[in-house]
């Protein structure tokens, strides 16, 4: 088979994995087809200096001995199977990155002959580029669960960037729908990988994974959880969420209507991740057993707040930087502005439109001037329908009382 073909092949098998920043977009060609971003082969990550590099994003080989029900690449798949060998992918990454295709590569490989033997491939090819044509760039591969530490610990020393799929976030779905896998084997070189990154004498090791929405029937409330304790235990520094993807007919998969909003759940536990990360929500605190499932048409924040009206409204002028950003509509650049410019003056809601902070939800949160705005009573259903409208002035109170009207300063 001849590279041009196997490159084929193996780009389009490595597209269902979303550990890099983009994976291309499904624009269609609408002109000629110069710049058609559909194609796979080429990904996008932001390095830790925050520079967007692009990516040869392939695997080793597509064949697996594996028989995970949600992939493409399952062994019980009749489909086309291509392998590069080290050398070949190797020689192939520099000559792209020669014509300035491309600035560095993803890696990732199905199983073949077992989990040891995949890994001494993926390595091969890494010393190959590194030592070899002294390939200082970038590349990010993926660690075969499963694996010797050994292998794992010489994967990490060559990488810029290491991940490991977990897939799934409980034990009952990966033996439901991976059965070949379990929670050790996929926690396994994650573990491997934080233990050696808190060796001071190695360099830290930046560890992402993947989890599937959708293909279990997992809530987001056991995805956020699973989340949440990797995060906690320095197991990783990202989870990227994906939209499961009916490639596959089977009787412990879901059976997905074209309707069924996966991207928009998708897209909300990206957000709620954020807010674990950087805004100091708990997962508990975002949903619980009674609510698994986030909002489809609130951002979790607003939902958040719309579940805790106790702690509302609040005062611009005296909140603290950790009150501040849980106002919906104000992030942390935004509480930063807040806090100083009120150094200099009291702050009201035209004050916060000219530090350019939007106040579309914001106003429903806070006290202008001591003052809680008259359009909508705070109460959960009337905010609620007042966020959603895109006429909020429209909505009549379907709740009024005197404790509206007194924050509001009607009475
Ligand atoms: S081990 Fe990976 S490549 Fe193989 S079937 Fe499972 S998910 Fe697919």
């Amino acid at each position: 088979m001849k590279t041009f073909e196997k490159l084929s092949i193996l780009a389009d098998s490595a597209k269902y994995d979303v550990s890099c920043s983009s994976s291309g977009s499904d624009e269609r060609i609408k002109y000629g087809g110069i710049g058609a971003t559909h194609n796979s082969g080429i990904c996008h990550t932001f390095t830790s200096d925050g520079r967007c590099v692009s990516l040869l994003k392939v695997l080793l080989s597509n064949s697996c001995i594996y028989d995970c029900s949600y992939c493409i690449n399952r062994v019980s798949n009749d489909r086309k199977r291509a392998s590069f060998s080290p050398r070949e992918l190797a020689k192939l990454t520099i000559e792209f990155y020669k014509r300035n295709y491309i600035e560095g590569l993803f890696l990732s490989s199905g199983i073949i002959k077992n989990e040891d033997y995949t890994m001494e491939l993926l390595i091969t090819c890494l010393k190959i580029l590194r030592y070899e044509y002294g390939f200082d760039g970038y590349v990010h591969l993926k660690l075969i669960p499963g694996s010797s530490k050994e292998l794992i610990d010489i994967a990490c020393s060559l990488a810029s960037r290491v991940s490991s799929n977990i897939e799934l976030p409980s034990s009952k779905s990966l033996k439901l729908l991976a059965p070949q896998k379990s929670k050790e084997t996929v926690l396994g070189p994650l573990i491997i990988a934080r233990d050696l990154s808190l060796k001071k004498s190695k360099k830290p090791i930046l560890m992402s994974t993947q989890m599937i929405i959708g293909a279990s029937d997992d809530s987001d409330f056991d995805i956020l959880k699973t989340a949440s304790i990797l995060y906690e235990k320095a197991l990783l520094k990202r989870v990227y969420y994906s939209a499961y993807v009916h490639v596959n007919v089977g009787a412990n998969l879901p059976i997905i209507p074209q309707s069924t909003p996966l991207l928009r759940r998708e897209n909300r536990l990206y957000q709620a991740d954020w807010l674990l990360r950087f805004y100091g929500f708990k997962y508990d605190e975002l949903l619980d057993t009674q609510q698994q499932n986030l909002d489809l048409n609130l951002d979790p924040k607003t939902f958040w707040a719309l579940n805790h009206l106790e702690h509302f409204p609040i005062d611009i002028n005296k909140a603290s930087k950790e009150q501040l950003i849980r106002i919906p509509g104000i992030g942390i650049k935004g509480a930063f502005k807040i806090l100083k410019a009120r150094r200099y003056k009291t702050l009201n809601l035209e004050d916060l439109a000219k530090l350019k902070i939007s106040t579309k939800k914001a106003k429903y949160f806070i006290l202008d001037r001591g003052k809680y705005q008259k359009e909508v009573p705070l109460y959960k259903e009337n905010l609620q329908l007042a966020l959603l409208s895109p006429s909020p002035k429209l909505i009549q109170p379907l709740l009024f009382d005197e404790n509206y009207a007194a924050l509001s300063g009607e009475i």
